[in-house]
């Protein structure tokens, strides 16, 4: 069997839905078991009207009207039963009164709301593939076994998810094809958790690896795995094959295309997995497997914008050891957890995504040293498991953009370097990151590595 998850933009309207469908009928031999995600945007909305509802902004009917106008058209256009999602809706509308009512948002609560949006679209899907000849059946992922913590908003699953899940699938009949909330679960005192924003990929790994699928496909709205950002580079390509030690680095440092938890349970089980066009099926995709043998250097760039640069400086401590224990414990006590990091012995310097509160932190911090905080600034990491082996790699980063005045002024490098990592301005991002592909996958790299191979061929000739 396989797995095979579609995105937001894939499930967004009638005509893409269609697409779905029609991709899961041509995979029907490989038994596929489907994950989706919200109708794009709804998670966003859902959010929106919690939000109103407890500020009490807007009536509580209207609010629930916005979410049904989003979910109508597309279930009109499909020719399906109009009242498919009427006891979600109505549910929804009960939950925001409450709220409303209250007057109290819980991260619990705005998970359940946010549920909704998973809970809606895999029954839209499921009576559409019904409607087309595919014996499917609509599933909340939290009955087939996905059981979390309770860390609501970015919840973790148990690893008793992993045979409670194999457990409860076996209990589906033999030819139904699931179509199951991406997302979303429950903790084992049953209440709605979310496994954070983009999680609906992570889901679809979880369900491969619990059920040692053969391969776990990600169908979203681009060509797979790009050499960057197609929405910040416009000449950015499909790479054919990816490691998965790529992929981690790629998704956790700003590839949206995969969410960073995604690779760990198909590494686990070497689960083979796939990234796909859902508006260009026949596409070859990008395939993401445990080795690769690729001739270029560099497989991808991505970036990462709203972040703070954190300085931490302090000279009092110089031949003082524990200094980064000091500043680590405090990262670790406020749960900020750190991207990058630049080191010297009174010196540490990191990067934080903007979306955690650090004011406490950095209270802390102040008590035994000098703490800056640059909150205009992006990182850029250059990915590559070529890049262990290809001298020079870090040298062109700096030559490129130092021609066109770019200043690095942070950059951080591990030992085993499939990534390497710099922070610019954000303002100079989009031209950082261009420059940098040109440089790695412009004609002039491009050429110079048809080269390298060739002349290698000739020697194994020779
Ligand atoms: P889905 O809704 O299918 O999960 P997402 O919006 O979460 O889709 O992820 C797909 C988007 O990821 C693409 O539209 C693209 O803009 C973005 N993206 C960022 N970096 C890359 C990359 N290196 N390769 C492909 N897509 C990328
Ligand atoms: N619908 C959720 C979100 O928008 C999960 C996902 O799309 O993967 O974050
Ligand atoms: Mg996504």
């Amino acid at each position: 069997m396989i797995v095979v998850k579609f995105g937001g933009t894939s499930v967004g309207s009638a005509e893409s839905i269609r697409n779905v469908v029609g991709v899961v009928k041509a995979g029907l031999v490989r038994k596929p078991f489907v994950v989706v995600s919200a109708v794009s945007g709804v998670t966003d909305m859902l959010i929106a009207a919690a939000r109103k509802a407890v500020d009490r902004k807007s009536p509580v009917p209207a609010i629930v009207k916005e979410v049904e106008v989003k979910h109508r058209p597309i279930i009109e256009a499909l020719g399906l039963d109009a009242n498919l999602v009427s006891g979600e809706l109505a549910e929804l509308e009960h939950v925001l009164f409450g709220v409303s009512l209250i007057g109290e948002l819980t991260a619990r609560t705005t998970d359940y709301v946010v549920s909704f949006g998973e809970r809606m679209s895999s029954k839209i899907v499921a009576a559409f593939a019904g409607a087309s000849g595919i014996n499917a059946r609509a599933f909340n992922a939290y009955d087939l076994g996905m059981i979390t913590d309770a860390n609501f908003g970015n919840a973790e699953v148990l690893p008793a998810a992993y045979p409670a899940i194999a457990e409860a699938v076996k209990g589906i009949p033999a030819g139904v094809i699931p179509i199951v909330t991406g997302f979303i679960g429950k903790t084992l005192e049953g209440e709605v958790t979310t496994l954070g924003r983009g999680g609906s990929d992570y889901t679809a790994a979880i369900y491969g690896a619990a059920l040692g699928a053969e391969e776990i496909q990600i169908w979203t709205d681009v060509d797979g795995v790009m050499s960057a950002d197609p929405k910040i580079i416009p000449d950015a390509r499909t790479v054919d094959v990816v490691s998965f030690e790529e992929a981690s680095e790629l998704a956790y440092f700003g590839a949206k295309v995969l969410h960073p938890k995604t690779i760990l349970p198909a590494m686990s089980r070497e689960i083979p997995v796939r990234v796909l066009n859902t508006f260009n099926p026949a596409g070859k995709g990008t395939l993401i497997l445990k080795t690769v043998n690729t001739k270029n250097a560099v497989t991808a760039i991505t970036c990462k914008k709203n972040i703070y640069v954190i300085n931490v400086n302090s000279a009092r401590m110089l031949l003082a050891y524990g200094f980064l224990h000091h500043v680590f414990k405090l990262f670790d006590e406020f749960n900020v957890p750190v991207d990058l990091i630049a080191t010297s012995e009174v010196n540490v310097s990191v990067t934080v995504e903007r979306k955690f509160d650090i004011s406490r932190l950095v209270e802390r911090l102040k008590e035994f040293a000098d703490v800056t905080v640059l909150s205009d600034r992006a990182s850029i990491s250059v990915v590559g498991s070529g890049i262990r082996s290809t001298p020079g790699v870090g040298g062109r980063i700096f030559s490129t953009l130092g021609k066109r005045g770019i200043n690095v002024e942070m950059t951080s490098q591990s030992y085993s370097v499939v990534n390497e990592s710099i922070v610019v301005r954000e303002e100079r991002l989009t031209e950082a990151v261009q420059a940098l592909h040109d440089e790695f996958f412009g004609a002039a790299a491009t050429a110079a590595i048809v080269a390298t191979a060739r002349a290698k061929s000739g020697k194994l000739r020779a």
